[in-house]
């Protein structure tokens, strides 16, 4: 046998300093919203999950609708277009709408271009949002720049709100732009003119920041965002931005993308940083497909959370890809089952169990990985792959607890998860 793995050395500390994360790069703490509903940004506070309607924010009934369901899917704060003023008019009733229903989810608005206007025009709109996003691409041109920018802030500090500088690939400031890439062009040894791009996206935000404090907005009411579509130059641009600031961070990859490919490279982009400890709140900006649902992206973002092991949200359910052994659908069939079923009942479990979301369900498709696996969950079954005895093992707390059997084995599954959530978190 090979010396190294009778060593009694098992783990070394230079190896469990390399597999943890790095400690979470200190930020300002950001209040966002009133109430019990409000939420902290930065600090030690917990990286928050956020999430933006696709709806017309002048459609009060569709905007509220949307709001609520990201909101109980888990969105601690949510964005809404405020993009002209049959929108900013809607906003007051939007909110209470909202609390009425006993939704208090801290609501931000997010402007382009006229930003400055709605605030002037609609202030039951700035006093009924909770924070606002400026895209310093986007703030006006020329010289209305800066007093466009300066009256957006001053709304702010008038009506006691956080603000969110977002700059975006997408919208970046041209003027700063164009002076960077001139300066670099006439530099003896010019970088690339995707770092230059990368350099005007960190200074865009962060003189926008510094700006906003001249005029008067506290840094702790200051959030910062620089929004990129490639994975790469995002983790690039938000280890700058961490490394020339204490703004709280928000981070996002912009234009995702659809289905897999969007939580692909979102979670590609967003897991490094994360593990090198950066980033106070994330969004996923999935492309919904028509018609489809909106939630995903807070879904994919608790589960993005959940599985670094930064927050717990819900229950997970660990299953086995299956292969050439599980030749019925039954276990596919129980997995999405128990995962539906966890996902419907969350909402009441969460104030009736305590803790529940830090349970582990496993449903496995055979008994080459399945009773090891199911054995480290809290509750875990072991179905038969084909050939086998039909018969379910069932494990609870590490401990083969009884076996199923018969057509009845999802069923009788889902009321043993029931009566051991009921037995341990009740
Ligand atoms: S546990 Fe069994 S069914 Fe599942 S992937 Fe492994 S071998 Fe295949």
């Amino acid at each position: 046998m090979n010396k190294d793995l009778l060593s009694p050395d098992l783990l070394s500390p230079q190896d469990a300093e390399f597999a943890a994360p790095t400690a979470r790069h200190r930020t300002i703490a950001v209040r966002v919203g009133t109430g019990k509903a409000a939420v902290v940004i930065g600090g030690d506070a917990p990286i928050g999950v956020q999430s933006m309607t696709n709806t017309d924010t002048a459609d009060v009934e569709a905007t509220v609708k949307q709001v609520a369901d990201l909101a109980r899917a888990g969105s601690e704060i949510v964005r809404i277009t405020v993009d002209r003023d049959e929108a900013a008019a809607a906003v007051p009733h939007i909110k209470e709408r909202l609390l009425r229903m006993g939704v208090e989810t801290p609501i931000v608005g997010d402007f382009h271009y006229i930003g400055h206007k709605l605030l002037a025009d609609h202030p039951a709109c700035a006093q009924a949002l909770d924070k606002y996003r400026i895209n310093p691409g986007n703030v006006g041109f020329k010289d209305k720049k800066d007093r466009q920018f300066a009256a957006i802030v001053e709304h702010a500090i008038r009506h006691g709100k956080a603000v969110r500088i977002g700059a975006n690939w997408g919208s970046l400031d041209q003027d700063l732009l164009t002076v960077l890439m001139d300066k670099n062009a006439s530099a003896t040894k010019p970088i690339e003119a995707r770092a230059v791009t990368r350099e005007a996206m960190v200074r865009s935000a962060l003189w926008s920041a510094e700006r906003a404090e001249e005029i008067g907005l506290p840094r702790d009411r200051i959030i910062l965002s620089a929004k990129v579509s490639a994975v790469q130059d995002l983790i690039e641009v938000y280890r700058m931005l961490a490394r020339r600031s204490d703004y709280a961070l928000h981070l996002g990859l912009t234009e995702a993308g659809m289905g897999s490919k969007g939580i692909v490279a979102s979670s590609a982009a967003m897991g490094v940083l994360l593990q090198e400890g950066i980033g106070d709140t994330i969004r996923v900006s999935l492309t919904p497909e028509p018609g489809g649902d909106r939630t995903l992206e807070v879904k994919v973002a608790q589960e993005l959370l959940q599985t670094m092991g930064f927050r717990t949200f819900i229950p997970l359910v660990a299953a086995c890809p299956g292969c050439g052994r599980t030749t019925s659908t039954v276990f596919q069939e129980l997995a999405r089952d128990i995962q539906a079923y966890i996902r419907d009942e969350m909402p009441a479990w969460k104030s009736k169990y305590p803790g529940v979301e830090a349970l582990n369900v496993a449903v496995m498709g055979c008994i080459v990985n399945g009773p090891g696996e199911s054995k480290h969950a809290d509750i875990g079954i072991s179905l038969p792959g084909t050939g086998e005895t039909p018969a379910a093992p069932v494990f609870i707390d590490g401990k083969k607890a009884m076996t199923l059997r018969g057509a009845g084995i999802a069923g009788e599954f889902k009321q043993l998860v029931q009566d051991y959530i009921e037995r341990r978190f009740g």
